[in-house]
């Protein structure tokens, strides 16, 4: 079940059908959908089923499942799950074999990760970083080598040290912070990761809510010259030409023939 990240109308039909039939909405916080449902006519039995209640409520909703009544499951924003309670509660009617249903809606992640221009085709979403800077960067490292978008939920007051932080362990690499999604003030900023954060260090936390989205590690450029010489001379200490050529091509991504004619003239027979 999803509910709108910010607008209200960002809410699909499917998901007004859902919530107009079901036996009961379990939700985080009931003022924050009884608003919801208010809003579009919708009167429906509300269940609170929150991070702090969760284990002594989800016996309750799985007992009314079994009896056969359908319970939707709500967040205050966005898509349930996505950094929000419900995964046990899926896991536990799929281990009874429950029938579970999706209706897919706005998320936060994936809009900010469109919105950002950078790719999409591979990306990772990986919540919040811890708040402290030794911490953070040390999730950080091991998120570096991975080879795709990196989407993050951030707090506006730690920003400019996450921007930073990010920087510092990631390297220069294109991002974007996206702020206040589908509300009234919808804001995009794109630069690099040092660029956005001494921005926001210097004009302070922005207000809302935000993610940021981090470009895949910038593809190190093919050594040339001297530098390509070295790694030729290197494998040429250990392999034939052929091979030496075929393992420094690999490695740089540059194009076979042109290491082959180099290492040639290297070996003294160009
Ligand atoms: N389940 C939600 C979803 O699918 O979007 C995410 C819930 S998570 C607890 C809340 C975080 O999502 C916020 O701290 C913020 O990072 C991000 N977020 C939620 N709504 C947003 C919006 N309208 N614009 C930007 N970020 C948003």
């Amino acid at each position: 079940m999803a509910t709108p990240i910010g607008h209200a109308e960002d809410i699909t039909l499917r998901a007004l059908k859902t919530l107009s039939s079901a036996d009961v909405i379990a939700c985080e916080d009931t003022r924050v959908t009884a608003k919801l449902l208010a809003r579009h006519g919708i009167e429906r039995p509300l269940l609170s089923y929150h991070e702090h209640n969760a284990e002594r409520m989800r016996p309750v909703l799985l007992d009314r499942l079994r009896r056969g009544e359908s319970v939707a499951l709500v967040s205050d924003a966005g898509t349930p799950l996505i950094s929000d309670p419900g995964f046990k509660l899926v896991r536990a009617a799929l281990e009874e074999g429950l029938p579970v249903t999706t209706v897919p809606g706005p998320s936060a992640p994936l809009a900010a990760l469109l919105l950002s221009g950078l790719p999409s085709d591979r990306f990772l979403f990986t919540g919040f970083l811890p708040p402290k800077t030794a911490a953070r960067r040390t999730a950080l490292a091991e998120l570096a080598e991975i080879k795709a978008s990196l989407v993050f939920f951030e707090s506006a007051p730690r920003l400019a040290a996450a921007l930073a932080d990010m920087a510092a362990v990631l390297g220069p690499r294109p991002a974007a912070v996206a702020r206040e999604l589908t509300k009234l003030f919808e804001e995009v900023r794109r630069g690099s990761l040092a660029e956005l954060a001494a921005r926001y260090a210097e004009e302070g936390p922005p207000r809302g809510e935000l993610v940021v989205v981090v470009g895949p590690p910038v593809a190190e450029a093919a050594p040339e010259g001297a530098a390509l010489d070295r790694q030729i001379e290197t494998a040429l200490a250990s392999m034939s030409i052929k091979d030496a050529s075929a393992a420094v091509a690999a490695a740089t991504g540059l194009p076979r023939r042109e290491v082959y004619a180099r290492a040639l003239t290297l070996a003294g027979r160009g």
